[in-house]
């Protein structure tokens, strides 16, 4: 049995999966960076381990450095979380090696879904539908051409190593092709040290669902649903709901069979996802598998109740899974918004720095998974998400309405965040329609990056000039005798203030 676990990652994720094993009466152990001496995770942690320098080559992704951290700490688990060194078969193995337990699958599946082309394949053998498209690389580019005219434009160029939208690019003109190619090849050797690329034809009017699954040790699988996550920026995920609007409830039944055939297909254990893209005619694709728990995962544990780490150790320990498909049913909605600490009316430049005044959102239907506080210093180093503030209600319109609300109560200063630009997505008619696909942004941004609100400066200003007005009116009570106040002047100004939106 599982008693002390370390978790190899930092910020909101760290401290979400620490949250359950403190649940479940397990032990944690910390590993942060020099830029995280003073991080949250750090704190919520039962022991902390410095393991290096701040860029994460030099730290998180040292597997040495926390293989030797789990050792000293007698942990005998590691979670990796999302990101870093979660998607390493090599860690996986070497865990295995040190009678560690990896919290999340072996390396061969690590391994077959990390690259696309042999998870494009793999998929294909399984009966699982896959995007029209190559199954090898393109080294030569006048057969690609050749390939391309086969499959007929826009295509998709994509690295078979892929990830985080990286290596990836839309060929819409046959003239694009060759730098299209080039292109990708060169960023995919620069990301990810190897410049495979494949040929995949672009879905028109995509929308992007992915399916949660969970796999026990003996090759029991499920799914748990759907995720939509079609309000994406540059090909990153920005918004997520579930259940997707799209989806009819054949067509849900249909997929989820799909998903666990995938993950069975490559003896998967632990939680996974399967994505794909859809196009407006229902018809669905493969497009990857990321084998670790995923950023948007709390939208599933709101609708489907289950809590996803609290099952990913219970997998790790050798159980069975305690429910079987039938079992599982979704209720409500859940919606899910990144924040970001960056500026969506500057080109979504990055904002690092220090938080002055930080605080989340609470009430009824409302869970935020973050890590910052005021007077925290937002590093460079790693990823600019701040946090995740996911709603959870009975109906799609009342999530809607509940996440406006959160993001309205939610308030950061000192460092520009996408709280705004995300209010704006929960007020677009598309949106709100529940009728878009992937090109949501580009299509709506100038509705999304017109400020249709004063800048936080302004604020700042309107807070004063209120302030002033209201010790003026203080001082004029006062001089008019006015004593019979019904209610305390400070009670007055605290609701000036939340009406003009500190
Ligand atoms: P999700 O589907 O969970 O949103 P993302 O693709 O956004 O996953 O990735 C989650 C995190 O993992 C991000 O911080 C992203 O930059 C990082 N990431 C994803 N793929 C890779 C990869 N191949 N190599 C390194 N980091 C990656
Ligand atoms: P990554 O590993 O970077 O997450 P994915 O293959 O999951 O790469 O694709 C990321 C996003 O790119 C998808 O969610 C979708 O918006 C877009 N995309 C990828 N492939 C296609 C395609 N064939 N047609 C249309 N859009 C695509
Ligand atoms: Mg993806």
């Amino acid at each position: 049995m599982i008693q002390k676990i370390l978790i190899a990652n930092r910020g909101e994720i760290a401290i979400r999966v620490m949250r359950t094993c403190r649940e479940m009466g397990i032990k944690t152990v910390a590993v942060y960076s020099d830029a995280d001496r003073s991080s949250m995770h750090v704190r919520y942690a039962d022991e902390a381990y410095h393991i290096g320098p701040s860029p994460s080559n030099e730290s998180y992704l040292v597997i040495d450095k926390i293989i030797d951290v789990a050792k000293k700490s007698g942990a005998d688990a590691i979670h990796p979380g999302y990101g870093f060194l979660s998607e390493n078969a090599h860690f996986s193995d070497l865990c295995k090696k040190e009678s560690i337990e990896f919290i999340g699958p072996d390396s061969y599946a690590i391994d077959t879904m990390g690259d696309k082309i042999t998870a494009r394949k793999t998929m294909i053998a399984a009966g699982v539908p896959v995007v029209p498209g190559t199954t090898e690389p393109i080294l030569d580019e006048e057969k690609a051409i050749k390939v391309i005219h086969e499959i007929g434009l826009p295509v998709m160029i994509k690295a078979s190593a892929g990830g985080g939208g990286k290596g990836m690019r839309l060929v819409k003109d046959k003239n694009e092709i060759v730098n299209a190619i080039r292109g990708a090849r060169s960023e995919a050797q620069n990301a990810f040290g190897n410049d495979a690329v494949y040929i995949e034809k672009y879905i028109d009017s995509p929308h992007h669902i992915e399916f949660q699954i969970l796999a026990d040790k003996k090759g029991n699988a499920v799914h748990l649903f759907e995720r939509e996550c079609s309000v994406q920026r540059r090909h990153q995920k920005v918004v997520e709901e579930t259940p997707s609007p799209l989806l009819t409830p054949e067509i849900r039944a249909e997929m989820g069979k799909h998903a666990v055939l995938a993950a069975q297909a490559v003896n998967y254990h632990g939680a996974g996802t399967i994505e794909f893209i859809m196009g407006d005619d229902l018809n669905y694709y493969f497009l990857e598998m990321n084998t670790r728990l995923q950023v948007e995962h709390p939208i599933t544990e709101s609708v489907v109740g289950v809590d996803l780490v609290r099952q990913q150790i219970n997998i790790a320990n050798g159980f069975d899974l305690e429910f079987k498909q039938e079992d599982l049913s979704q209720k409500g909605h859940a919606i899910e918004c990144r924040i970001y600490a960056e500026d969506p009316d500057n080109n979504f430049m990055p904002s690092p720095g220090v938080i002055k005044h930080f605080r989340e959102p609470l009430g009824l239907g409302i869970r935020h998974d973050g890590y910052v506080y005021s007077g925290y210093n937002i590093p460079l180093f790693y990823d600019p998400m701040i946090s995740k503030l996911i709603v959870w209600a009975k109906s799609r319109d009342e999530a809607i309405k509940r996440m406006k609300g959160a993001l309205y109560n939610y308030k950061i200063t000192g460092i520009k965040t996408s709280i705004k630009f995300l209010e704006r997505i929960m007020e677009t008619p598309a949106f709100v329609e529940g009728k878009y696909n992937t090109h949501f942004i580009q299509e709506n941004e100038k509705f999304l990056l017109t400020p249709k609100k004063a800048s936080p400066q302004c604020e700042d200003m309107a807070m004063v000039a209120t302030f002033i007005t209201y010790l003026n009116q203080l001082e004029k009570n006062s001089i008019q005798s006015n004593a019979r106040h019904t209610s305390s002047p400070w009670k007055e100004f605290g609701r000036k203030r939340n009406s003009i939106r500190l």
